[in-house]
């Protein structure tokens, strides 16, 4: 079978050491999300896509990876098709739930509009039905129940309510059954997340700090007018002390503009000062985009951030918080916008298959798929506007048909690409720093450059 090398790898430009003073330069294959060292010479064949001079001991290894892939295969069909698949795979089902309509928090970048007011029962009861049918469908092998906002603990009651029919059931029928709450954590309390995870199976809290307390507090003010920092890393640091969070995951994530910029390495010292350097605590760091609303005033270019992310990551990496580098899983479905089985029920009963629509005024009122008492709704939502992605990919109507990342970020985000505004992650334009992070994290070090040519050192 004739090989080839793939598009879809990235290579250090940056030759390392190891302990033995053995050269390696480190390979990145997209289509499988994984990392490898490799000899230079095995790094300059990769490089002149001359796989014939790759010795034969390493071929499996890297067919494997899909380092090196068949030479007849058009890949970027390939990784499109690929993707189509998972996205209309039935047993998959994923569902997000807007328990309530308002939020706490009055942060000044987001896009959304908060109204006062519970669900009202029938609105959860057809909210239970539906998960429930899903559930419980021949096909449905798994099922991911995200509670989403506005605030979702805003709508703890009827968290409390849904999730254990959801939990039960999904035994009853083995269906694999995983949970994520996007909360602004404020509203946690030791209790609460008792409950949250020991009887609503939620085991992923992505919460959002923006900085240390005094940046925080007022980057994501309470409509209260008081702080919230302290309240949320003290239930969170109370809860990793209690043996049975172990597998409980949680993501701090910062938004950053050009309000918190200057402040990170402060926060991330701050947060490890505190004993967050954990295995099951995650950080992030995503850049303040629009969400239906104008943030250009305060907004970063995607390079600036790229390039300032890279301290920051310096800061984390010595202080030995975790922070995922380089995606470890390739992403197959894009983002809940192009799946088919499943949906977005926003906690005005709008079902939607993009985040960014519900309780955004215009999101509502011009992009609901569908209502939830609708009696003839289909099982899952019906045809959402980004269910043509993997065609528009193919024609070329984002970046993406050309990009080495594809496999790995799907495209980020189609509807940002509609709205002409590219949703490249940061890894996109500061690879080569993060395979720096990468290869410091397994205790390589730069190669001193010049001393002997690289084709000697192997
Ligand atoms: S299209 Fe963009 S905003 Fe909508 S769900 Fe997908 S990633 Fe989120
Ligand atoms: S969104 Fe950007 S990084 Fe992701 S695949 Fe498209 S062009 Fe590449």
């Amino acid at each position: 079978m004739m090989d080839k090398v793939s598009r879809y790898i990235v290579i250090s430009e940056e030759t390392y050491t190891d302990e033995t003073g053995q050269r390696l330069r480190l390979v990145y294959a997209t289509r499988t999300a994984r990392v490898m060292p490799v000899l230079p010479r095995v790094a300059a064949a990769l490089l002149a896509d001359d796989v014939r001079s790759v010795p034969d001991v390493l071929l499996p290894g890297l067919r494997q990876a899909e380092v090196i892939v068949p030479a007849g295969e058009d890949e970027l069909t390939a990784m499109v098709t690929r993707n189509r698949v998972a996205a209309s795979d039935p047993s998959i089902v994923q569902f997000i739930l807007l328990p309530a309509t308002y939020c706490n928090m009055g942060c000044a970048y987001c896009g959304q509009e908060h109204l006062r007011g519970g669900l009202s029962p029938d609105h959860r009861n057809k909210v239970r039905a539906r998960v429930l049918r899903a559930i419980r469908r021949d096909t449905t092998q798994e099922i991911k129940v995200d509670w989403f906002g506005a605030e979702p603990m805003m709508g703890f009651a009827a968290i409390r309510d849904l999730a254990p029919d959801f939990v039960q059931a999904a035994d009853e029928v083995s269906v694999k059954y995983s949970s994520t709450m996007v909360t602004n954590g404020s509203l946690l309390t030791k209790r609460k997340l008792d409950i949250l995870v020991g009887v609503c199976r939620v085991g992923n809290f992505d919460i959002t700090l923006d900085g240390p307390p005094d940046v925080h507090d007022v980057h994501r003010p309470l409509k209260s007018g008081q702080g919230s920092f302290w309240k949320i890393v003290s239930t969170i640091r109370e809860a990793l002390d209690d043996p049975g969070y172990q597998r409980v995951n949680f993501d701090f994530r910062t938004n950053v503009d050009i309000h918190n910029q200057d402040r990170l390495a402060e926060y991330f010292d701050l947060m490890a000062d505190l004993g967050f350097a954990r295995p099951n605590v995650t950080f992030s760091i995503a850049r303040v985009r629009p969400w239906g609303n104008d943030v250009s005033a305060i907004e970063l270019s995607a390079m600036e951030f790229a390039e300032r992310e890279l301290a920051w990551l310096d800061t984390i990496r010595r202080r030995g918080l975790s922070f995922s580098a380089v995606p470890k899983v390739a992403k197959q479905v894009t983002c809940p916008a192009v799946r088919l089985s499943g949906e977005l029920i926003s906690g005005t009963g709008n079902v939607f298959s993009c985040t960014d629509h519900p309780l955004v005024p215009e999101g509502e009122r011009d992009h609901a798929l569908g209502h939830i008492a609708d009696p003839g709704l289909p099982l899952f939502r019906p045809a959402g506007e980004f269910d043509g992605w993997h065609d528009e990919v193919l024609a070329g109507k984002s970046g993406c048909r050309a990009c080495v990342f594809y496999p790995t970020c799907g495209g980020a985000c189609p509807k940002a690409w509609r709205e002409g505004n590219p949703p490249c992650p940061s890894y996109k334009f500061n690879i080569q720093g993060r395979l720096g992070y990468l290869a410091a994290q397994a205790g390589l070090r730069p190669a001193e450059k010049g001393s002997s040519g690289e084709a000697s050192q192997e």
